[in-house]
């Protein structure tokens, strides 16, 4: 009817309009009502009167819209049709991590996974003490961390000769007895005593991190603009990029601790190969949508690479039990990629019902989940790595 004013003419018009008493408003849609951003600036005068502000973003409109109505540079999958954020104002695009849109658990999923990563660093640093306290030169303690069904004694003692304060640790799998625990602190008594750099593990937690913040933020503030889309995408490029570098360092450095050579030719490359990546993706063409399956791939091979080193590792120390397991754990992470690397791409299951998995359910979501999961398998690969070395030395 021609009295009726749909809240997407109040959001256009000047900040302040009077509506007379008896007026229908029609307040959209449903999914407009579903974003309490949209109800802010809604007022209900007295005296016969409903006044409406639009306060809540100044000149900008804050409405979720569909794919159709996005300009090109939000244009990424034509099978999520509805719940969009386009061009919002960035304090409104802040907060709308906590409002429902279909990049809310895009977001949400790989913020809570960078706090788990962060808690993983903390813990991993606990366990495996920095320093500790000690008065004579004979193992002070063993302790026992159940990790998924293993188990891995600490030692520490302080060596008489410089002064130094080491840690020692064992990892044993499917360790049930007492005997056995007894078996690797004595075995942790005769180890070389000497404690492995850190630096590669830390460095890929570190890694980790940063793909997830960078991840989180790009689906959370990209919307902005399309300034704010090409820096989010090329950080969001860096720290996928980042993850499968630093992925490496652990599996290489420590696997190669004795050999010089190999260690720098695997981390040179899988560095060099990083830093081309980046480069690539600062090209405007490489977020073109035609393209998902290009940077699929490149994402893909940097991981593939990986499997060089480890078929070398498990040909020279393939009877290790750590070799065996670090190698498990690394099949696991990269099955998880491979199978997020085809989700991404095939952009199922929303291509199947369009609209159906707006919100929640997503190729996207399932992604996420999928690298969490990849990451994390791999930092138990980084524990045991530690374990390994810190026993055996080179
Ligand atoms: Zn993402």
């Amino acid at each position: 009817m021609a009295s009726t004013v749909t809240l997407e003419k109040m959001m256009r018009s000047p900040r302040t309009m009077t509506i007379q008493s008896g007026d229908d408003i029609d307040v959209g849609s449903p999914r407009t009502l579903r974003s309490p951003l949209l109800m802010k600036g809604r007022k209900v005068g007295g005296g016969g009167e409903d006044v409406v502000t639009d306060k809540c973003c100044g000149h900008k409109k804050c409405e979720l819209v569909s794919y159709d109505k996005l300009p090109e540079f939000l244009k990424h999958n034509e099978f999520i049709v509805d719940y969009y954020r386009s061009e919002w104002p960035i304090k409104e695009a802040l907060l709308s991590a906590f409002s429902i849109h279909n990049e809310t658990i895009n977001v949400w999923t790989h913020l809570i996974g960078f706090f788990v990563f962060l808690a993983l660093t903390v813990c991993a640093a606990t366990m495996v003490p920095m320093e500790y306290e000690a008065s004579h030169n004979l193992a002070t303690s063993t302790g026992l961390a159940n990790i998924t069904g293993n188990a891995m004694v600490l030692r520490s003692y302080y060596n008489a000769d410089n002064g130094a304060v080491v840690v020692a640790m064992k990892v044993l799998r499917n360790v049930s007895v007492e005997t056995d625990i007894a078996a690797a602190a004595a075995a942790a008594l005769s180890a070389p005593g000497h404690r492995v750099a850190r630096w590669p593990f830390y460095a890929y937690l570190c890694g980790a991190m940063f793909c997830l913040l960078m991840s989180s933020a790009c689906h959370l503030l990209a919307c902005h603009s399309e300034h704010a889309s090409y820096v989010f995408l090329r950080l969001d490029y860096a720290g996928i990029t980042g993850l499968i570098v630093t992925s490496f360092y652990p599996l290489v450095y420590y696997t190669f601790l004795c050999d010089p050579f190999y260690q720098a030719l695997y981390l040179g490359f899988i560095t060099a190969s990083g830093a081309a990546a980046v480069a690539v993706s600062l090209l405007p063409v490489f977020e073109r949508p035609e393209l998902r399956w290009a940077r699929a791939g490149l994402f893909a091979c940097m991981g593939m690479s990986g499997l060089v080193p480890i078929v070398h590792k498990m040909l020279v120390f393939g009877a290790r039990p750590e070799a065996v397991l670090t190698t498990g754990y690394e099949m696991a992470m990269g099955a998880f990629y491979l199978a997020g690397v085809v989700v991404y791409a095939t952009r199922v299951p929303e291509r199947w019902i369009p609209g159906r998995f707006d919100l929640a359910g997503h190729s996207h979501q399932l992604f996420h989940v999928l690298v969490i999961a990849g990451a994390y398998a791999h930092y138990l690969a980084g524990l045991v790595y530690l374990g390994w070395r810190d026993m055996d030395g080179c």
